[in-house]
């Protein structure tokens, strides 16, 4: 969901990336203060500072959602969660979590830093805005604007559903009261997903009533998180099927297997594009001495493959990774991910038993019907900055 995000800073160790829809909204919040919202309440300003006041508070606006995602990480960090990346986008920000929050507790103080410190962001915002009130009625623009978009972001972010945070603390109470992750995140995506459909409600008949870019915002805000409680609902589907199955389960026992001394002309003829298989095994006598992929023939020039026996390009059985019977799916296929390979060879007491392969998970989760990534992030959608 966020190809094309580009890196911009690195706080406290964590990526900070901007995705390109994020300097559509950035325009978009800009224009609407600098032409709607501050010659409406601000007489006098030229047009030059009108813009400058305007784009300055808009640029601040993203600095306090970005704090507001902060807050999220340091905490998850102190309770060794790591957060590899925050994303800012079109509806606020993300913090990219390395993993599901291990208990109650945990994702009850995570989720419940965030709206708090918009809360005090807001009041922070607004005794700067009182401050500048007799001073400089730009100073006041800026931190009024602050204050109230951040106590809309602190109040809207507690809204009971997923993937607010306030659907997070629900799902920390709820995980509390049943014991049940799984119960917990279905109760909190469901409410969440009510959510979704009010404010698409809302949204259109804010459209039906003339307020068009209030009434598209709402429904675009509505259509986002219902689909992310969607796939919150899903991921804990995939999860939940994975869970259940171990590499004996998707593993295949008729793996092919070659001798050392054949030339890998035959073997690309007979078993890869012969058979669409990316990998064999190189075995003597039942002892296995290797395997060869795709990737490893791919290595030698086309002209070489007729004199060049497999033993000689094989990854050996010492390099081989491996995997037991009773491995996880889950685990194989992260452990497919994090060593970019395609298949890994699944030994009993030292003998090979079958081959578990990437297409083979992969088929079998499309077999669930539930594709999406599988991570924790949670996401802010920034209120409605924009109503001029
Ligand atoms: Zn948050």
């Amino acid at each position: 969901m966020f190809g094309g995000s580009f890196r911009v800073a690195r706080i406290f160790g964590i990526d900070i990336e901007i995705h390109p829809s994020w300097l559509l909204i950035l325009a978009f919040v800009s224009y609407s203060l600098s032409e709607g919202v501050f010659p409406d309440q601000y007489e006098g300003w030229s047009t030059t500072e009108y813009w400058v006041v305007g784009i300055t508070a808009a640029v601040l606006l993203f600095v306090t959602v970005l704090i507001h995602e902060l807050a999220h990480a340091l905490v998850a960090k102190r309770r060794g969660l790591e957060v590899p990346r925050i994303t800012l986008f079109i509806f606020g920000g993300v913090s990219h979590l390395a993993r599901q929050p291990a208990s109650a507790g945990e994702e009850f103080q995570i989720a419940a830093a965030g709206p708090a410190t918009s809360l005090v962001i807001a009041v922070i915002s607004g005794g700067l805005a009182l401050l500048f009130q007799e001073v400089d009625d730009r100073g006041e623009a800026i931190f009024m604007y602050l204050s109230l978009v951040n106590l809309a972001l602190a109040i809207f972010n507690i809204l009971p559903g997923f993937p607010l945070d306030g659907g997070r603390v629900l799902r920390s109470i709820a995980w509390k009261k049943t014991g049940s992750f799984r119960r917990a995140t279905r109760v909190a995506a469901g409410v969440g997903e009510v959510f979704g459909y009010v404010l698409i409600a809302g949204g259109f008949f804010l459209l039906l009533g003339g307020g068009l870019l209030n009434g598209l915002w709402f429904m675009f805000i509505g259509w986002f998180l219902l689909g992310a409680a969607r796939n919150e609902t899903a991921n804990l589907q995939l999860e939940g099927v994975l869970k259940r199955l171990t590499a004996r389960d998707v593993m295949q026992t008729d793996f092919p297997t070659i001798t050392p001394g054949m030339p890998i002309q035959d073997v690309v003829e007979e078993h890869m594009v012969g058979q669409g298989e990316r990998a064999v095994m190189v075995a003597l006598g039942g002892a296995v001495s290797g395997i060869l992929t795709v990737t490893d023939v791919r290595r030698v020039p086309k002209d070489e493959w007729r004199n060049t026996p497999a033993q000689r390009v094989m990854t050996p059985r010492a390099d081989i990774v491996t995997v037991q019977p009773t491995t996880p799916a889950v685990e194989v296929l992260l452990l497919l991910g994090e060593r970019k390979l395609n298949q890994v060879p699944v030994l009993e007491e030292g003998r090979m038993v079958g081959l578990v392969t990437r297409r083979e998970i992969l088929e079998r989760l499309q077999l669930a019907e539930t594709l999406g990534e599988n991570q924790g992030a949670a996401d802010e959608p920034a209120a409605a900055p924009t109503s001029p």
